[in-house]
């Protein structure tokens, strides 16, 4: 037997009848950019976000890129956020010339460390970029209110946070704008690329349809430097067939959660935190051992799949680390050195958890 961190071919076999229909008539309607299903997935997906505005993008990392353009960030500001995090969120920051500066993570939810954010604020701070990591929401009301009293932009991370929520307000409904990513692992996943922008601000939502479509608010009129970076038709048609299945997939990843953490529990294994705060949809199942090799190795010789999320912080990355030689994580260091994360996925049985968790247990 062979377990992998995301089964999407199982995912698909469910689909497949609501995929094929949906897909061959957006196919035969032949409206292939901005069209009709990017309308209404924008739509919907704004009703359930719960915000004003929802803006479909070409993929997560543009959608950071253009909500930091049209947040006003640039050259010379400085950007607070986490090195504990996949490398798009840095690389939006530095696209828009200003500077990440890196701060530690909390060393039970993964997430920023609102102490260190505000410590490190000086008077070229403009904004915070918060990662909801693995799918855990962080303190969002706490950090707004920090945010606000500074006059400091935030702009959400939720690429791994799809239907998270502190309660019942969703991520990216808190900040000045949230970035979500629809890259196939993730929970809500397209075919291919994708992203979207979500916002309250009329003014914001306005300047991201002008910038991802060329500049232009009337084709061949451009006012500024746009970009070519707009949501698939193709992929909103996915996207719609699986967005009426979000939270079924969400509280079966909860599901697994509660039967890892069942199993696991006479272990010395630091399972993942669901502190209060809001609720985790699992993007990764995250856990901390100091003997992680070993676990990874005994899971690897039995074809189940593990990975290390994230090997190296960004603040060590090639890319940055000229930059933040003075830079000291001691939080982001240590876990660094023992995470480790197991599958999670919602079509995952009790019984392949049954072989990960007691060939884990057989290691320890
Ligand atoms: C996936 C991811 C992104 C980038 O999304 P893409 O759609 O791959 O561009 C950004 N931030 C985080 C935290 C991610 O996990």
């Amino acid at each position: 037997m062979n377990i992998p961190m995301v089964d999407l071919k199982e995912q698909y076999a469910q689909l497949k009848d609501e995929i094929s229909e949906n897909m061959l008539a957006a196919l035969e309607a032949a409206q292939f950019i901005l069209g009709p299903n990017v309308q209404a997935f924008e739509k919907e997906a704004a009703d359930y976000l719960g915000v004003k505005h929802c803006i479909g993008v070409a993929s997560g990392t543009d959608a950071l890129h253009l909500a930091l353009v049209a947040a006003g960030i640039g050259q010379g500001d400085e950007v607070i956020t986490t090195p504990f995090t996949f490398i798009a969120t840095a690389e939006a920051i530095a696209y828009v010339g200003a500077t990440p500066v890196f701060v530690d993570i909390d060393k039970d939810t993964f997430n920023i460390d609102l102490a260190q954010v505000e410590a490190a604020i000086t008077d070229k701070t403009r904004a915070v970029i918060p990662v909801h990591i693995f799918g855990q929401p962080v303190d969002m009301n706490a950090l707004k209110t920090l945010c606000d009293a500074k006059n400091l932009k935030i702009v959400e991370d939720c690429a791994q946070s799809f239907g998270a929520h502190i309660n019942g307000k969703q991520t990216g409904s808190f900040a000045d704008a949230g970035a979500f990513s629809f890259f196939p692992s993730k929970n809500l996943g397209g075919y291919g690329d994708g992203g979207l922008i979500s916002t309250n601000s009329d003014k914001m939502a306005e300047d991201i349809r002008v910038l991802r479509n060329h500049g232009s608010t009337k084709q061949y009129h451009h006012t500024v430097i746009g970009y070519n970076s707009r949501l698939d038709e193709l992929q909103a048609v996915i996207l719609r067939t699986k967005l009426k299945h979000i939270d079924n997939y969400n509280n079966n990843r909860r599901r697994v959660d509660e039967t890892y953490k069942a199993m696991l529990a006479d272990t010395d294994i630091q399972m993942p935190l669901d502190n209060g705060t809001g609720h985790h949809v699992y993007h990764q199942y995250t856990c901390l051992h100091p003997q992680r090799d070993k676990i990874m190795q005994a899971l690897r010789d039995k074809n189940i799949a593990c990975a290390i999320y994230y090997p190296i912080p960004l603040h060590k990355q090639d890319v940055f680390a000229a930059d933040c030689k003075d830079t000291v994580l001691p939080v982001t260091d240590s876990v660094v050195q023992n995470c480790f994360s197991l599958p999670v996925y919602p079509e995952l049985s009790e019984d392949k958890i049954k072989i990960i968790t007691d060939t884990i247990k057989t290691a320890l």
